[in-house]
């Protein structure tokens, strides 16, 4: 069996034609764009990077994307005020920080202070518990990307078995809820897991999400499984490459998500979305 490719990009592209449109649709009905603010502290050039990328796209689906850049030494208590201010501006609908944060500054502490109405990486405790609950209002981007990707392949995971690699805040446990959600049988593997072989065996759908390059040999792979890679490592060539041995894995699964062009343009269509889905819904409108 040679896998069907999941083509990430395309479907991105897809995703965010749909905000483009219901961007649009704020605006009339508002008179107002939809307001995405980024918080940005210290000089981490990758981090940089994302942002000037989130500021780019949210403004050409027509959001008022917005960067606050904070200089590396400020301290907790600055960002946290930053963050108050924009919680109490009507005119912010969705208020990310941007990963990492400098040292001297608690993560959890920033995080949980943004308003979960405009939580739109769905990080916060608030809304952590809401998705634990079952009744989840935001929902993190990568996440809730795979199971965009799902269903756009027409994979209902519905009484099969998923298991998931990576047990992080951002991803690993919020994609399990998901799949939870929609009725998997869920299984997490994490650094401490015995034989991932072969829970990786047992898998009818497979999410890696550990960062470690290589980690799931191809001959693991259950015949016909729904491969999604969220890794994004670098070979020795320095290319970008996921955490499954891509070149077997493909010669195994059914779908098969490529590094780099799968999993990853998702995370931002995404996160334009929720910025959309949280500014409707603070108006009123339930999406
Ligand atoms: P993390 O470092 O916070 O978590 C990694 C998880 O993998 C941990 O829970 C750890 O227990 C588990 N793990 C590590 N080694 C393992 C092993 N040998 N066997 C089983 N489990 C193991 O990372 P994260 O933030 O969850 O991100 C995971 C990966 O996904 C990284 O490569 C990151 O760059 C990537 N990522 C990609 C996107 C995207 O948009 N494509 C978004 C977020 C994260």
């Amino acid at each position: 069996m040679t896998a069907q490719l999941i083509d990430g990009k395309a479907i991105a592209t897809r995703v965010q034609a749909e905000t483009q449109q219901r961007a649009a649709e704020f605006e009339t009905r508002f008179g107002r764009k939809v307001g995405l603010e980024v918080v940005l502290v210290g000089d981490d050039q990758a981090s940089h990077v994302y942002v000037r990328n989130k500021e780019r796209t949210s403004q050409a689906l027509g959001l008022r994307g917005l960067a606050h850049r904070l200089p590396a030494d400020s301290s907790q208590a600055k960002v946290v005020e930053l963050v108050r201010q924009l919680n109490g501006d009507p005119t912010v609908d969705a208020i990310l920080v941007q990963l990492p944060l400098p040292k001297q500054i608690d993560p959890s502490a920033v995080i949980d202070e943004i308003d979960a109405s405009k939580d739109v990486d769905g990080l916060t405790a608030v809304s952590a518990g809401l998705l634990a609950l079952g009744r989840p209002m935001l929902q993190p981007c990568t996440p809730v990307g795979c199971i965009r990707l799902l269903d756009e392949i027409g994979c209902d995971p519905s009484g099969k078995h998923a298991l998931v690699i990576g047990r992080s805040n951002l991803v690993g446990k919020p994609v399990a809820q998901l799949l939870l959600a929609r009725n998997a049988t869920v299984t997490m593997a994490h650094s401490r897991s015995r034989d991932l072989a072969g829970l990786v065996g047992q898998a009818d759908i497979l999410i890696a999400a550990a960062g470690k390059r290589d980690l799931v040999r191809g001959e693991w792979i259950k015949p016909g499984a729904v491969v999604l890679d969220v890794g994004t490592n670098r070979n020795d060539a320095g290319k970008l490459c996921g955490d499954v041995e891509f070149a077997a894995a493909k010669e195994r699964a059914s779908f098969i998500t490529p590094v780099p062009g799968g999993v990853g343009p998702m995370t931002i269509a995404m996160l334009l979305g929720n910025a959309v889905r949280a500014a409707f819904a603070r108006a009123g409108v339930i999406s």
